[in-house]
């Protein structure tokens, strides 16, 4: 992180706009936090119409844009170092165990977001013949193909300007994706266009009903824009076309407090049903983040600041 990428976070927060919940529209809902952990004015809210946690403060959509091609690697850090192709690796194939003890054999395969394209490699071996990822950063979709050969099966651009996969996919996989989307609504309509009646979809999202307190404000940060917690995901699920039909929590996935929900393209189910907000989250976020911890509060977020821009 250079200097200029701290007077880019400065000239962010002033372009920060106020946005109702991403689910319902609402505007009405809880203060939780004013403040994320790059101190932009977030202002993270829980909705009192369908409980969903979000960013109401939000970046335009070109000015996202603008935000993960330029800002974020520098803020995430992201290094191939040997460990953390290690740890991805792991990570994949521990999914592609898991997906495909409920699934059965993965094929046709279908990732959004697909990141450095480890998951894809992994189903890969794991014996999968049709794969196709898209993914809308450079670097991933590099590394996939050059050091992964995962060549014309995986694709640089946006999801929402993504064209359909050459087949009719049969499992259609998110990891960590979901939180990142401005419209994760819009997102499900795009995919429910493209998933035939009864095919799979997974998702993971972090938890937010989980022990997270490891992270405490860490947790909260403008690249996640919503927060979802199982019956905020399970709902906007149901609204958008798929049926859910279970949900598995991991106390330690990638993120303390791993959401996995699997569900089925079921064009019964519609965006026409009444919200219902589920109990509060907003004591159990009150309980995991200490603005003034020196572990992961207000201070430790300064701190990562200024660590990246020592690192240049
Ligand atoms: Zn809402």
């Amino acid at each position: 992180m250079k200097i200029v990428d701290l007077f880019e976070l400065v000239r962010l927060s002033r372009r920060l706009q106020k946005r109702p919940c991403p689910i319902c529209r609402s505007e009405a809902g809880r203060p939780l936090l004013r403040y994320d952990r790059y101190l932009l004015p977030s202002n993270i809210k829980e909705c009192e119409r369908c409980g969903l946690i979000y960013c109401a403060n939000m970046l335009s959509p070109p000015e996202l844009e603008r935000f993960y091609t330029s800002l974020y690697s520098a803020l995430m850090d992201f290094k191939a170092t040997e460990a953390q192709i290690a740890t991805y690796q792991s990570v994949a194939r521990e999914r592609v165990t898991k997906i495909s003890a409920r699934l059965g054999h993965l094929d046709q395969l279908l990732e959004i977001g697909a990141g450095y394209g480890y998951f894809l490699a992994a189903a890969r071996q794991a014996g999968a013949r049709h794969l196709y990822g898209i993914e809308p950063s450079t670097s991933g979709v590099r590394h996939a193909q050059t050091s992964l050969h995962l060549g014309d099966q995986i694709v640089e651009a946006p999801f929402l300007e993504a064209s359909p996969p050459p087949f009719a996919p049969q499992v259609t996989v998110l990891f960590h994706v979901l939180e990142h989307l401005v419209d994760p609504g819009a997102a499900l309509d795009r995919l429910a266009a493209w998933i035939p009646e009864g095919a799979s979809l997974v998702i993971e999202v972090p938890d937010t009903a989980a022990d997270w307190s490891s992270m405490g404000l860490i947790n909260f940060h403008i690249s996640h824009a919503s927060y979802f917690r199982a019956e905020t995901l399970t709902d906007l699920l149901h609204r958008h076309g798929f049926a859910p039909f279970e949900v598995e929590r991991e106390a330690d996935g990638i993120y303390p407090g791993n959401l996995r929900v699997y569900a089925r393209r079921d064009s019964s189910f519609s965006e026409i049903r009444p919200f219902l907000a589920p109990p509060s989250l907003a004591s159990h976020v009150a309980d995991l983040v200490k603005p003034w911890s020196l572990k992961n509060g207000y201070p430790r977020a300064v701190l990562r600041l200024l660590r990246h821009l020592a690192r240049g």
